[in-house]
């Protein structure tokens, strides 16, 4: 998978309190998963976002490839799906900066509105409170992050099993897209529908009909 020179992964604990949100939402306290699709795709698109604003400043960023796009690949037959953008990608330092902690004054109100709320907990809070990515784990069983920052040559994958650590370790470029981030959910047993056309275009059309960048709908990876 990575190359005899890569480093190995480095494995950190997450932050006290996202370990605590991400026991709060596995453990069914939160009941409409279908949101976490939401937060992925708005991810993607604040990403495209990003690029573009740095883009106008920094027009190389963009190579040729300057038009935003999101992809979602399903992959029923291994029980994957996957996320991918072409925006402004994340370093590894990006990763373990975004991807571990919770640097939001918010997420204190919003765990204890989860638990005060306990099994009907509104659906705009995990948006409204800036913990969007975690909620991949109410559906996956893993999750990696592959990424390539705009104007660099290095590429990084971070990845979890949402149970208190996670890696980060540099990969071959070809492991990651050329720019952007690609999130591939491994999905629970009881969330395989997420692999699946019908389910993932009906939530898409639900969700994310305002999202400002193009989402195609692919069949399998590779
Ligand atoms: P929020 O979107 O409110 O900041 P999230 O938990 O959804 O909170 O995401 C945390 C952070 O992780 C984002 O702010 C961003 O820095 C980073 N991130 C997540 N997904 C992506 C992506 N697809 N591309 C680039 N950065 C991302
Ligand atoms: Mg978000």
């Amino acid at each position: 998978m990575t190359t005899e020179t890569a480093a190995p992964p480095e494995t950190h604990a997450f932050e006290a309190d996202v370990s605590k949100l991400l026991h709060m939402m596995v453990h069914s306290v939160y009941s409409d998963r279908d949101v976490f699709l939401r937060e992925l795709i708005s991810n993607a698109a604040d990403a495209c976002e990003k690029l573009r604003y740095e883009g106008i400043a920094t027009p190389a960023l963009l190579g040729d490839d300057p038009h935003p796009r999101i992809s979602l690949t399903l992959d029923p037959d291994q029980g994957r799906l996957t996320i991918e953008d072409n925006g402004i990608g994340m370093t590894a330092a990006d990763m373990g900066e975004t991807l571990g902690t919770i640097a939001r004054s918010g997420t204190k109100a919003f765990m204890d509105r989860l638990a005060a709320d306990a099994g009907k907990a509104d659906s705009q809070l995990i948006g409204q409170f800036g913990v969007g990515f975690y909620s991949a784990f109410m559906v996956a069983r893993e999750v990696e992050v592959f990424s390539r920052r705009a104007g660099t040559d290095a590429a990084a994958c971070w990845r979890s099993d949402g149970l208190g650590t996670y890696t980060i370790a540099p990969v071959d470029l070809t492991e990651a897209p050329p720019r952007g981030t690609r999130v591939v959910l491994h999905l629970l047993d009881d969330a395989k529908s997420y692999a699946e056309r019908f389910t993932v275009e009906r939530i898409v059309k639900a969700q994310s009909g305002h999202v400002p960048v193009p989402i195609t709908l692919l069949e399998k990876p590779d």
